[in-house]
């Protein structure tokens, strides 16, 4: 194994930052039951499982794993709420919308340290990230509720965009109250009831959003709100009274979901994994690309489904990239997600930290270059991986073909704006890619041959709740955001 290790000796002197720790705290109750019917209603036969904190592995409170019986009560509700709800005055279904962006907003600060706490993702992400996103996200959809009809293509004069009906959402531990954001937001502004499962890890943002719904008056069973794990989920993909599935999270899951769906006549849509490229051509402002290298791979502990993992170099300046990537690592702060200087924080779980080492290892074994940051100690408790780069790094290396889902870049490189695509579309997925140069033209040539569902020019890693989002291939199908998201919720007609 060759591994270079940048030490706080090596670095140059700088000042230390004192702790600014987030001031705000945030309402957890000892347990939750599950949401249902407008309720919070115990477990039928689910037990109840901890939810920790993966920056201290304290205990944040404990949750239940719903059972089949306990999902059958949350799709019987949702199924008595539609006829009801399908039928509300769009600008009626728009003013709950609204009154819960707004509620979102009374709790940004509250509702991201919640997030960070239950996640590990640094307090300067949830707040200024996350949150706001999550607002856009309800704000927008309130405004299409009454404009349905231009949302589709036009089929005349009389044609009434109708719903689908229930709609079981499993989303993942990454982003997790912008993932119920994406899922609810278009389904309810469409006229959907929903069930939705949050992943296993990170289950406190989801229940603070039915609180929300609670306190917004929203018809009960319009929306449903199970934890549990996997079991969970699969007992919300068999069901035959949901209409639509809707799931963000691993290729693997993904594909058993398409099949279990597969002749049931419910709609589906997939937003998978990834391993997108980011490519730097010669001619890009090298700095500004350092940063979007940086934000592509090290926002949210490089647990995005479209992070920059493999990053693309011209040959040209790809001694002078390295060398600035290394001095900026310098100034990656990696520690307590609550603080506010922290740019890294927790990995999500202990499992996913054995999966990130276990690929360390297979890039070490691969005989590729591994650099991390050493930047001060890292916390005594807690789930912990630097921020990690390796080079050396050959296009069949499994650390430059498969997703690892932590603060890990593959760096390559590439000679001519053919091979950078050749390379860029080596893979099984198309979720997203990045391209940095001057030349506008050379952008868009080599935007438009990239296999991605979302390219992104000079930036890396924007969202917004009017631009669609979704994958190609192995990253799934199907859109989420903007006009193209509500397709996904609109009956097929
Ligand atoms: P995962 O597939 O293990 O779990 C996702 C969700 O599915 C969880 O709620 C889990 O409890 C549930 N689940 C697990 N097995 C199930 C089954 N058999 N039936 C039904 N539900 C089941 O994924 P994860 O580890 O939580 O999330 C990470 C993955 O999500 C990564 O691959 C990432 O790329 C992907 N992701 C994709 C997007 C996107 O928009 N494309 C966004 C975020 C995350």
């Amino acid at each position: 194994m060759r591994c270079v290790t940048v030490t706080a000796s090596t670095a140059p002197a700088r000042w230390e930052y004192a702790p600014a720790p987030e001031s705000v705290k945030a309402p957890i109750r000892e347990q939750y039951d599950l949401f249902i019917g407008g309720r919070w209603i115990p477990s039928k036969g689910g037990k109840r499982f901890p939810t920790i904190n993966p920056a201290t592995e304290e205990t944040l409170s404990r949750v239940v794993d719903a059972s089949a019986t306990d999902v059958d009560r949350a799709v019987e509700a949702a199924r008595k709420a539609f006829p009801k709800w399908s039928k509300t005055k769009p600008t009626e279904r728009a003013k709950y919308l609204f009154r819960v962006a707004r509620r979102i907003q009374d709790k940004a600060r509250e509702l991201a340290v919640l997030e960070t706490m239950d996640g590990g993702k640094p307090i300067k992400e949830s707040r200024d990230v996350d949150v706001p996103l999550v607002a856009q996200h309800f704000f927008h959809h309130a405004g299409w509720c009454d404009k349905l009809r231009y949302a589709v293509p036009f089929r005349g004069r009389d044609h009434d965009p109708r719903p689908i009906g229930v709609c079981g959402q499993i989303i993942p531990w990454n982003f997790p109250l912008l993932m119920a954001a994406w899922k609810l937001a278009p389904a309810l502004c469409c006229g959907n009831t929903c069930v939705l499962k949050p992943a296993e890890t990170t289950p406190l943002t989801a229940l603070a959003l039915a609180e929300i719904f609670e306190e917004v008056d929203l018809p009960p069973g319009v929306v449903n709100v199970v934890t549990g794990g996997p079991s969970t989920g699969k007992a919300l993909v068999e069901h035959a009274g949901v209409d639509k599935i809707a799931f963000t999270g691993s290729t693997e899951v993904g594909k058993r979901i398409a099949t279990t769906c597969a002749g049931t006549g419910k709609r589906l849509t997939l937003e998978l994994g990834g391993k997108s490229p980011n490519i730097i051509f010669a001619d890009a402002a090298i700095d500004q690309a350092i940063e979007g290298i940086v934000n592509g791979i090290w926002f949210n502990q490089g647990h995005v489904c479209c992070a920059g993992s493999r990053l693309l170099v011209e040959e040209s300046v790809l001694d002078e990239v390295i060398a600035k990537l290394r001095h900026r690592l310098k100034s990656l702060r990696v520690g307590d997600p609550l603080d506010k200087n922290t740019d890294v924080g927790a990995i999500n779980s202990a499992e996913q930290l054995d999966t990130i080492r276990r690929y360390l290892k297979i890039g070490d074994e691969e005989g590729a270059k591994r650099e991390e940051v050493i930047n001060g100690p890292l916390p005594s408790k807690g789930y912990w991986c630097r921020p990690t780069f390796f080079t050396d790094v050959q296009p069949s290396h499994r650390i430059a073909r498969e997703e690892i889902f932590g603060p890990v870049l593959a760096v390559l490189s590439f000679r001519t704006p053919e091979e950078a695509i050749v390379r860029a579309n080596n893979t099984p997925y198309g979720l997203s890619a990045g391209v940095w140069t001057d030349k506008g033209s050379k952008v868009f040539e080599v935007a438009r041959q990239l296999k991605a569902g979302v390219v992104w020019c000079n930036t890396f890693n924007k969202f917004d709740a009017a631009s669609p989002f979704g994958g190609y291939r192995e990253s799934g199908f199907g859109r989420e955001g903007g006009r193209h998201g509500l397709m996904a919720y609109l009956a097929k007609t």
